[in-house]
This record gives C-alpha cells, structure tokens and sequence, in this order.
C-alpha cells in the first residue's frame, strides 16, 4: 500500500539494486568502529582548502551589511563574485576566441551531482539516448533515467581506459542525444589525451551530440601521466577543442577542487541556452548554492587566479597531487607482494586492482576471488574498498568480477595502515 505514494521513477531506482546495494553495504562496512583505513568513499581525509574555509567563517561569523547579505539567498545562478571568479579559471585556458560572460555561461550548483542532474533535466526528453561510459560514476546512468531517457552503456576498454570509439560507433542510434566523459576518470584514474577527446569531439560532430564532460578531478594530473604511452597527457577541456563549445556542458566541483565534499558547492559552464535551462532547474531543485560557502570557493578561485606564483591554493593542489600519485605507488606496491596487480592511475582519487589470483584465507587453493568476497574480507581487516561492480551496468556488456577500486585522497598514515593490513592479510 505505502508503494502507492511513490513514485514509478524512486520505485524503479530503489529497485535498481545489484551496484547500489553492495555499495550501501560497503557504507555500512565502513561505519564500524574497527576500521582503520576508510578508502571506499572518495573524501579526503584532512583539512580541505583554507583560503575557502576562512573566507566563509569570515561570512557566517561577520554582523557587517556584507555577510548578513552573505547569509541569505543568493542569486539563483550564483554569487556575482563567485561566477566571476570562475569566469577567470574558464579563461585562463580557453582559447583567444572564447565569448563565455558570467551571465550566459555560467551556473554555480548545489554540488557536481546536481550539476549532472539538473543538465540531464534540462537538456532530455522521453525516449532520447544518452551514451554512457562503464565502469562510471555511479549517479549517471539514475540521472538519465530520471529524466525519462535511457542510457545505453559501452565499455571503456579494459586495462588501458581508453575511449571504446568503435563500441560508441556501434551504439549510436538517431536518439542519441549526449555522450558522458569523465576525466580525469572515476574509478579508474585514466585521464584522456587530447588525442581521444579530439575523435570523441569529432564523433559528436559527425552525429550532432551533445557532451556532458564531467571534469570534476581536473586539478589532479598525476606526474606520471607525461610519461604514459609517450603522449603528453594533461588536462583537456573538450569545450575548448574546435566546434565544441556549442555542444558541450563542463561539470566542476569545489568538492574536489577544495577537498571540501561536505559544502555541495558545483559548477556548470555551457552554451547560453543550455545554461538558461539548467538555471530553471536549479531554481525549482535547491534555488541556489550555500551562499556564505559560493564565498569561501570565490575567495579560493581569487587566490588561484589572481595571485600568480603566491598563490597558496595552487602550493597546495600540487602537494596533494604529489601526496595522491605518492599514495598510488605505496597502494600498488603493497598490492602486488600478496599478488594483486593495479592499473597505476593517471590522475584522479582512485586506483583500480584486480583480486582475482589473491587467496583469500579459507578458500580452496586456486580458487578465484571476487571484487565483493574480497572487499567483504578487508573490511573484516580494517580496510575498506568498493567493489568495481557498483560501477557497471547490469545491461551494458560483461561486468568484471574481480576489480575493485581503492581512494587514494586520504593522508599518508591512512593509506600506511591499508598498507599494513593488506600486508598482514593472509594471517587475519
Ligand atoms: N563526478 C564524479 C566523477 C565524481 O566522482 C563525483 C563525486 N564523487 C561527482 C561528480 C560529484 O561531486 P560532488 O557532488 O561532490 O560535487
């Protein structure tokens, strides 16, 4: 009887099961008093930006006309500060012929996950198609669902990452309405060169696509991605790429930026239109972000853009860049003296090990180990990680059993007693 005043759209996703449970599980998992090292979720574990957390303390604690101000609504697209500071970062990247404003362009978003949500709204309707990349990040494929639409998943090809352009080409259809890219990638951590997202940018011309780049990670380019396959791999907005910026919505987040998960501060920038409509979104959804918190980020952008070579935020995005690539060679090192091998990340929060060969204790002998026995069994250890299942659909192609994804955005005593443990594993 209670089902009668849900929803068919809660009823479908409540019932989606499979990645969604497990993932409940692993939070619980998580919760338990003997955990010693959480590396399932992607939050760090230490203090996030001080710039942003000052500036915004500076707003909730001040009586002054300014932070009373500060304190109430802002506009539904954001503060003027803040969207011009993020006008700024836009700039400093975009080519010489950019013609973004803050008034046309730019949405600031209650977090990344409403940015994702409030674009499928505003840019889906009934029946159209949306290509979505596996593994992904788990909210995409619900946000295409609750806007009515299907999303239609393909792999990324397994152990390299890399864009799966012939599998696109097979699943394009006259619905196709969007495509997906996440980089730098979660859960992987593979960063797309600017070779992929120029044949992704072309494939979307030829079937007149739109993209949705998710780039929420881009401060974090590890070192080592210069290194990979020979090809210089950094940062690339696909947006600044020729004949993109009509088609393309750029996703960002002071979550990951500012190591501040908990502010649900999001961006958006996109074409006029586009953005006209995420703001009707965004208005009926939360009506605007945290105002003294779009403070906090406005000042931390400030810091990055405007202060040049003093810039404290940028000291510290490098150091955590060092300290996250640092924490991906311990993690993989550890792995691989009790016979599991990992993908090396490129950039982003994670790492990606396969399970398959590790023994677990009890097991008969060669016996393969699953992602979701393997992740059960850490946390018996203390240790938490995801099962990469969660991160798959159940209807786009085989989901791999054995992967499982670790964060690598903690301090280096966290991801030293993951290592300890995992070392010690056998015995526990
Ligand atoms: N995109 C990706 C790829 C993510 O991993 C996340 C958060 N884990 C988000 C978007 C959303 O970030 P937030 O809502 O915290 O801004």
């Amino acid at each position: 009887m209670a089902s009668r005043f849900v929803s068919q759209r809660a009823l479908v996703e409540s019932a989606a099961g499979g990645g969604a449970k497990v993932w409940q599980e692993i939070i619980k998992l998580s919760q338990q008093p003997h955990i010693v090292s959480n590396l399932g979720q992607g939050f760090p574990d230490f203090a996030g930006a001080r710039v942003a957390r000052e500036a915004a303390a500076r707003v909730l604690e001040g009586t002054d006309a300014s932070s009373l101000k500060l304190n109430q609504y802002s506009p539904v697209p954001g503060t003027a500060r803040l969207r011009a500071a993020l006008l700024r970062a836009w700039k400093s990247s975009a080519p010489a012929s950019d013609a973004y404003t803050e008034e046309d362009n730019v949405v600031v978003t209650t977090s990344g996950t409403e940015g994702l949500y409030a674009t499928m709204q505003a840019c889906l309707n009934v029946g159209d198609e949306v290509l979505v990349m596996q593994p992904y990040f788990p909210w995409y494929v619900p946000c295409v669902r609750m806007a009515g639409a299907t999303p239609v998943c393909v792999s990324l090809e397994p152990g390299t990452w890399r864009i799966p352009f012939e599998a696109l080409e097979r699943a394009v259809t006259v619905k196709t309405k969007a495509v997906i890219v996440n980089t730098p990638h979660n859960p992987t951590g593979h960063v797309a060169s600017a070779g992929e997202l120029e044949r992704l940018s072309r494939f979307c011309v030829e079937h007149n696509l739109l993209v949705v780049s998710d780039e929420v990670y881009e401060p974090f380019v590890f070192k080592r991605a210069s290194e990979t396959d020979g090809a210089r791999h950094e940062h690339v907005r696909i947006a600044h790429l020729p004949g993109m910026q009509e088609r393309t919505v750029t996703i960002g987040s002071a979550s990951k930026m500012f190591s501040l998960t908990g502010w649900r501060v999001g961006f958006l920038y996109g074409p006029k239109a586009l953005v006209n409509a995420v703001n009707i979104v965004h208005s009926y959804n939360s009506y605007c972000a945290p105002t003294p918190l779009q403070d906090g980020v406005a000042a931390a952008l400030e810091d990055m853009y405007c202060k040049g070579d003093s810039s404290e935020i940028w000291a510290e995005i490098k150091d955590l860049r060092d300290s996250f690539e640092d924490n991906a060679r311990l993690l993989v090192d550890a792995l691989r003296t009790v016979g599991v091998e990992s993908s090396v990340p490129d950039g982003g929060y994670f790492l990606v090990a396969d399970v398959a060969r590790f023994p677990l204790p009890g097991a008969p002998r060669g016996a393969r180990t699953t992602d979701v026995d393997f992740s059960r069994w850490l946390a018996t250890c203390g240790v938490i990680c995801v099962p990469m299942s969660c991160f798959y659909s159940l209807d786009g192609g085989p989901v791999p059993d054995s992967l499982v994804r670790f964060a690598i955005c903690k301090r280096k005593e966290t991801i030293l007693k993951a290592v300890e443990a995992i070392r010690a594993g056998r015995s526990c």
